[in-house]
Formats: structure tokens, sequence, C-alpha cells
């Protein structure tokens, strides 16, 4: 008769549990003591589901958190007030927000045009400013999928930033030359969302 198989101990399985544990934390360490570089960091936040906007401003909070000066151009003039911007303004956020023109009902492209260029100018003035440490451009993505603004001024503004600054892009549909320059990309998916429910954009949750 077949001898039957031993049933691993509580002892062996935890052995082997340490014994991997201790395996992937070796392979982190080293990856770790790998990355000693620093940069400033161009990240995009892209996709189709909830959460770059919200993710962008949470990375604000965090070099706000540090001490650091950051600045927030929004390229596109909201219907509602953005409760980010209410709280951040108040721990020192500069923010530029489109004043006319572009919006998801818009359809005078000249005045959005010319809004989408003073906005850019903004922005382009914060990417040659060292004292800024973090820069979001909050839906800048549709500025370049309108043809708003130009794609090879926007990437050599982005290039000849500060060494040190990080720049934080979101919006649907990222142009692929900003993907390319970028270091971080992070797509976004919707699984589901609420609104497909019929439940509105809440404040305070939403914006
Ligand atoms: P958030 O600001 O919540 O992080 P977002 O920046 O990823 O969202 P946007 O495309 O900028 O998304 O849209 C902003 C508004 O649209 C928010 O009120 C958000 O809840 C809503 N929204 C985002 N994704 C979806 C979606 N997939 N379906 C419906 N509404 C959405
Ligand atoms: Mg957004």
């Amino acid at each position: 008769m077949d001898k039957p198989t031993e049933m691993p101990t509580t002892d062996t399985k935890a052995e082997r549990h340490k014994q991997r544990q201790q395996k992937l934390k070796a392979g982190v360490d080293a990856k770790i003591a790998a990355a000693q570089d620093e940069k400033g960091i161009l990240l995009v936040l892209t996709g189709n589901g909830k959460g770059k906007s919200s993710s962008g401003f949470g990375t604000v909070a965090r070099a706000v958190g540090h001490g650091k000066r950051a600045a927030v151009v929004q390229f596109i003039k909201g219907a509602w007030e953005c409760g980010e911007r209410n709280l951040l303004e108040g721990a020192g956020v500069t923010f530029h927000v489109m004043a006319t023109g572009f919006t998801w009902e818009t359809q005078d492209k000249q005045k959005d045009t010319a809004a989408a260029e003073e906005a850019w100018l903004a922005a382009e003035q914060l990417l040659q400013d060292e004292s800024i440490d973090c820069v979001m451009l909050d839906e800048l993505t549709y500025m370049l999928s309108y043809h708003y603004l130009d794609v090879d001024r926007v990437i050599k503004a982005l290039q000849h930033r500060p060494p040190m600054q990080h720049v934080i892009i979101t919006g649907r549909a990222c142009h692929r030359a900003v993907i390319e320059i970028a270091d971080t990309v992070s797509e976004v998916q919707s699984v589901k969302h609420a609104f497909d429910n019929g439940i509105k954009a809440q404040p305070g949750f939403d914006y």
C-alpha cells in the first residue's frame, strides 16, 4: 500500500512563508538601493475612470505638507466651485482658473482658444519658476485634443522646466507626445460610476 503523503506541519509552512518573504524583501531592497536619482517628476493621470484630479490634488497636498510650494492651473472652468481650491488656497497654493471659455457646453472655438492661451501663459510662467516645487495642470489634456494649444510648445515648456520641479497633468486621452516624455503615467480605468445609476455629482465628494 502507498505511504500517505505527509501533511506539512505548521512549522514547515511558517518556515516556507518566512523564506518567501525574505526573498521578496531582498528583491525590493535591491530595487530601493538601485533607485538613487532625484529629479522633478512629470506625472500624467489619464483614463476614463474617476480619480485623476483628486489624485493630483492629493499629491499637491503632500507637497504642501512637506513645506513645498505648489501651484495649480485649471484648464476647464467648471460650473461648480472646487473643494480642493477652497482648502489649498488657504494653505498658500496659488490657483489660476481658466476665466472664460471652455466648459463642456462650449461652442465658440475662438473664445476657447483665447482662454486656453491665457491659462497656458500662466502655466508657462510657473514652468519657469524655480521657487515652485510642484505644478498641477488640471485637465490640460483637452487643450491638446481640441487643438487649442500647440503640442510642441507644451512639450518644450515641460522639458525646459526647472530640473527639480514636479508637474502633474490630468485629463482623459492624454496626447502620446506628453506620455512619451512623462516619468510616471497612470491610467484610471472606469469599472463603474454612480452617475450611470442616476446619482448626481455631489459637493465634497465629486468636486
Ligand atoms: P475626480 O475629480 O473625482 O478625481 P476625474 O478628474 O478623474 O474625477 P473628470 O473627467 O475630470 O474626472 O471629471 C470630473 C467629474 O466627473 C467628477 O464629478 C467626477 O465624479 C465625474 N466623473 C469622473 N469619471 C466619471 C465617469 N467615468 N463617469 C461619470 N462621471 C465621471
Ligand atoms: Mg478631473
